[in-house]
């Protein structure tokens, strides 16, 4: 599904990812974790193309990334994306944040945009916050929204870069379990998270980085078991 080959990412002369491998399968659950800045957001900001990498192949869903800018439409259409910080338009309310990317992007009519909507609002478990506004929400609220938002599309794939890290620790568990709920759809995730409870539980594998590169990807048990 997901295919990294000798990827290597500079931003000016630091050289952020070295030589990085990963072959993720369909229906696989990635978790990355590795101290700050060792390059765990490059790696999946790459794989959904926010970032170009500088040489290696990647390979999303069949799709060569390369320079020709005509694949970032069908790759970010078949990557969904979860950000730290929500990301959701203010000035839009919920329900309209959730269907501005299946009419404008998927060329949805309004009414079909809506009701896919409403199905993933209902998915998150907050069917009934539709017409607020997101300075309305509660952190952990926004960020079910901004799961509900990726899934709108459709995608084949979900990235959660850090998806718990800006809230307040009571409303980390609610994100988690809509998150812990999405794995058990089968769905393809690579997550970016400090959570190992979270890595414990539905994580195949996790991949542990340092200094740009992968220093370890092994199944839960082989990292939680005593050496
Ligand atoms: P992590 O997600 O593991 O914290 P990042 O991938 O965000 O690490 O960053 C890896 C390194 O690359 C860090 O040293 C960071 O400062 C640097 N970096 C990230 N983005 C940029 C950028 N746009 N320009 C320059 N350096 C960057
Ligand atoms: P994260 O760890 O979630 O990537 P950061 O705070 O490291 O969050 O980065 C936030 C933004 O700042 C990203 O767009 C990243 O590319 C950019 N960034 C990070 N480090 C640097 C840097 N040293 N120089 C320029 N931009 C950076």
């Amino acid at each position: 599904m997901i295919a990294l080959r000798d990827v290597c990412k500079f931003y000016g002369p630091f050289q952020a990812l070295t030589d990085v491998n990963l072959d993720i399968r369909q229906g696989e659950r990635v978790v990355v974790c590795g101290p700050s800045g060792s390059g765990k957001s490059t790696m999946i900001r790459c794989i959904n193309r926010l970032e170009e990498h500088d040489t290696g192949s990647i390979i999303v869903d069949g799709v060569e990334l390369d320079e020709e800018t005509r694949n970032i439409r069908a790759v970010r259409q078949d990557v969904g994306m979860v950000f730290q910080q929500f990301n959701l338009f203010p000035h839009l309310t919920v329900l309209e944040n959730l269907t501005i990317g299946p009419i404008r992007v998927r060329r949805m009519g309004r009414a079909q945009a809506e009701a896919l909507g409403r199905k993933f609002l209902d998915r998150v478990h907050i069917p009934e916050q539709a017409d607020k506004y997101p300075a309305q929400l509660s952190g952990g609220q926004q960020q079910r929204v901004a799961i509900a938002r990726a899934l709108c599309m459709e995608p084949r794939i979900m990235l959660f870069d850090e998806p718990t890290s800006a809230l307040d620790p009571e409303m980390i568990n609610e994100v988690l379990d809509v998150m812990v709920e999405l794995a058990g759809t089968g769905m393809t995730m690579v997550v970016v998270t400090h959570e190992m409870g979270f890595a414990r539980k539905v994580a195949d594998r996790i991949v542990f980085m340092e200094a740009g590169r992968i220093v370890e990807a092994a199944p839960p048990e082989k990292f939680f078991s005593a050496p």
